[in-house]
């Protein structure tokens, strides 16, 4: 992407207008973690690539700047994803990082992990040394804090192992349904104390931890309503093509208590926030 993209983008964000994609490929994974929405669609009909370029191909341009992929684990359709990356200025794929990645231009990994080893695998089953032979210094980890990995130990273990071994951590916070009953939501005030610890941890790291303090205090008490940029600029679509709403999360989201990095991510770019800008090209770019 260039300078003129960036500027397209801002001011499409600016004016709630979509700049990119979050599509379901499939349901189906190769994990079965215990709090997946995923499962309750597994067995329902997914489009092939040839039904997924007409649904994409039918919105502007300018409403494709990027495609999210996300699943179950898109790169169980690797093959039908590589036929369709064109069709986006820039491409994240959102892999649990069990299979193996493909060198593609243009797309960005950003591989979930949980925690140290432990939590990792006590959360998804047995897979953290496959993932550690996977995952590559281009690729970026994502970490949604939970009540089961918020603590120092574990998030300080997390930040030092991948540091050096990939691009950089995005911190998030878990987001529940309206019926809730996982466990792992954080309160407000067990946010902040997490922010604590993030912030300790950039003095030391840096760059290498993509969000900046702000906009992680800003994902400890913002409910967005209909005002939230991700839910207006991201265009969610489920594995048959059909719009999701109020986003990528889908209808039993609970906005109220978002902790997503992405909308705060897309109003710190609008607010012309230096450093937001900064981390932006940094993910949309290698
Ligand atoms: S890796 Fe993601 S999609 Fe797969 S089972 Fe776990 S939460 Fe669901
Ligand atoms: S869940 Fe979060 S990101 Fe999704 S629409 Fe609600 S506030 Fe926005």
């Amino acid at each position: 992407m260039n300078i003129v993209d960036y500027f397209t983008i801002w001011r499409r964000i600016l004016k709630r207008k979509p700049i990119g994609f979050s599509i379901d490929i499939t349901h189906s994974c190769t994990l079965s973690c215990q709090t997946c929405y995923m499962k309750w669609y597994q067995g329902l009909p997914e489009l092939t690539a040839k039904d997924w370029k007409k649904v994409i191909s039918s919105y502007h341009e300018n409403h494709r700047y990027y495609g999210a992929w996300t699943g179950g684990e898109p790169l169980l359709r690797a093959g039908d994803i590589k036929k369709l990356i064109h069709l986006f200025k820039w491409n994240w794929i959102a892999t649990n990082g069990t299979l193996e990645l493909p060198h593609w231009d243009n797309v960005s990994f950003l591989v979930s992990i949980d925690g140290n080893e432990e939590i990792h695998n006590k959360q998804r089953g047995e897979c953290w040394s496959n993932i550690v032979r996977h995952i590559r210094d281009d690729c970026f980890i994502i970490y949604d804090i939970t009540q089961l990995n918020k603590d120092e130990k574990t998030i300080t273990e997390t930040v030092q192992f991948w540091h050096k071994r990939c691009r950089g951590i995005i911190f998030g916070f878990y987001t529940p349904a309206k019926q809730d009953t996982s466990g792992l939501l954080l309160s407000s005030e067990e946010r902040k104390a997490a922010v604590g610890i993030i912030k300790g941890l950039k003095n030391r790291y840096g760059g290498f931890i993509i969000n900046s303090i702000r906009q992680l205090q800003l994902c400890c008490h913002t409910p967005w309503g209909d005002d939230c940029p991700a839910g207006n600029c991201i265009v969610g679509l489920d594995a048959q093509g059909k719009l999701k709403k109020p986003c990528v999360m889908g209808p039993e989201v609970d906005c109220s208590l978002c902790g997503c990095a992405v909308p705060q991510f897309m109003y710190l770019v609008k607010s012309l926030d230096i450093r937001a800008i900064l981390s932006s090209m940094r993910i949309l770019s290698r």
